[in-house]
């Protein structure tokens, strides 16, 4: 326990009933006490309670501890695990007397300046606290703060106790070097954020793995799945409620694609073609059965997101057709900007057809940008009275730039109504999964009955 002056120094005393003949003298403390069984019994607390009123830091006390922090204690954040692996790290102690005696020692051993860097931290992680009103410390608080444990940067041990982000990117350029052999693109430009280190492991490792695929469909599909909306449906809350929930079918199917997993038999399609094992010929299939329910769903997704807008939609409005004679698909019923409506026509392009592979190839996301500008030219002569949305995805999820645009335009207005910035995360998922719901509908009906499968697929 501890008695202090506010404003004070504390300091320690025995037994508090000591006090009791100088109770007059104490009447300026405050006395401070752990949360021991004992010491909050009730003829304990009686007697501090009458010696402290309304003075008493404790459990059952005047004033409540603040909540403790593991971030914020130094025994926490940085004593226990350090004098664990010192302790332990060799020949462990084999009894009670000479695990004290070890731990005492290696505690004397504690270098000065390893202290002076643990105070460092300490300081930086309650400032960081305040910074963030008190809410959860991030992963970057301060340089060097958040040891790497999930990489194999881990290996430089504690980084905390290191003084500067110099000495700290010196390191981890060390280890990247032992890794990967050499060191150009190793410089992160800000390196006191893992994220920035984390990037270059990541880039190395997805560049050995591309140059060791020998098939451009391989190649294809981990170029387009690096694009953020590719990987959308993996992060949506299944929930059957709000229609996020994917069937076992399709989740397998959209996990095997995204792997690159045999799916089917080889067998004659519902074209009479040959579809691949892979399942590609099906997603380019002219007999697709996914591609209109993908169409459908996709359609309304976009105009039920704008409607949330109070912006009204037509789906298919008549009166309004391209160069081919087609309708756009959804038309807004209000202006939508510079006082024109809003059309918008979607498609969804296979990123592997043999029509798109070699642009695929060479980057991530041109068949879906060479839908949009044949779009574009169909609905050239309606620019003048619309605006005209290119609402071009592929199959492997990379979409067109319009698409981004008018997803970010839809997300900032219903941000601006809701207050939810996860509004526009939502819109990419649910249209994310709709292209997986259509991959696997592509698949699955490009036979009559489902013998082609490799396994049996839960429903
Ligand atoms: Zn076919």
């Amino acid at each position: 326990m501890q008695l202090f002056r506010p404003g004070s120094v504390g300091s320690k005393v025995g037994v508090v009933l000591e006090f009791t003949s100088q109770a007059a003298a104490l009447a300026e403390f405050v006395i401070s006490r752990d949360g021991a069984t004992s010491h909050t019994a009730r003829i304990s607390m009686d007697a501090v309670n009458a010696l402290f009123p309304g003075r008493v830091i404790s459990r059952k006390g005047d004033i409540a501890w603040p909540p403790r922090s593991p971030d914020l204690t130094v025994c926490d954040f940085f004593l226990w695990g350090d004098l664990r692996t010192k302790v332990f790290g060799g020949i462990p102690p084999r009894t009670i007397p000479a695990l004290i005696e070890c731990i005492r020692q290696e505690v004397g051993a504690i270098p000065a300046n390893m202290l002076r860097g643990v105070i460092k931290q300490f300081v930086a992680r309650v400032e960081e606290c305040v910074r963030f009103n008190e809410s959860h410390l991030a992963d970057n608080i301060a340089p060097g703060i958040k040891t790497v444990t999930k990489s194999n940067l881990s290996v430089l041990g504690s980084p905390i106790f290191l003084d500067s982000v110099d000495e700290i990117a010196t390191q981890k350029l060390e280890l990247l070097k032992t890794l990967f052999g050499r060191l150009e693109h190793f410089h992160p430009q800000n390196p006191a954020i893992q994220k920035a280190w984390d990037e270059i492991i990541a880039g190395q490792i997805l560049d050995s793995l591309i140059s060791s695929f020998t098939s451009d469909k391989d190649i294809a599909r981990i170029k387009a799945l690096q694009e953020k909306e590719s990987g959308s449906w993996l992060h949506a809350l299944p929930s059957s409620c709000v229609g996020t929930l994917m069937d076992g079918k399709s989740f397998q199917i959209a996990t095997a694609l995204r792997l690159g997993c045999k799916i089917c038999h080889v067998h004659q399609c519902i074209c009479g073609e040959t579809a691949d094992s892979f399942g590609h010929h099906a997603l380019s299939c002219a007999r697709s059965k996914g591609r209109l329910p993908r169409h459908s769903a996709i359609n309304n997704i976009i105009s039920r997101s704008l409607t949330s807008c109070d912006i009204p939609t037509l789906l298919e409005p008549s009166g309004i057709s391209r160069s081919d004679g087609k309708r756009p698909d959804g038309l807004t019923l209000i202006p939508w900007s510079k006082g024109k409506s809003l059309i918008w026509d979607f498609t969804c392009v296979d990123t592997s057809a043999l029509s798109h592979l070699k642009s695929s190839v060479n980057c991530a996301g041109s068949a879906a940008e060479s839908a949009y500008h044949a779009k574009r030219r169909k609905y050239e002569h309606l620019t003048s009275n619309y605006i005209f949305v290119a609402f071009a995805v592929e199959t492997f999820g990379p979409w067109c730039r319009d698409a981004k645009d008018l997803m970010t335009q839809i997300g900032t207005r219903l941000l601006s109504r809701t207050g939810d910035p996860r509004c526009i995360n939502f819109l990419r998922q649910r249209i994310g999964i709709a292209v997986q719901r259509g991959n696997a509908a592509s698949i699955l009906g490009s036979r009559r009955d489902l013998s082609h499968l490799m396994c049996s697929i839960p429903a």
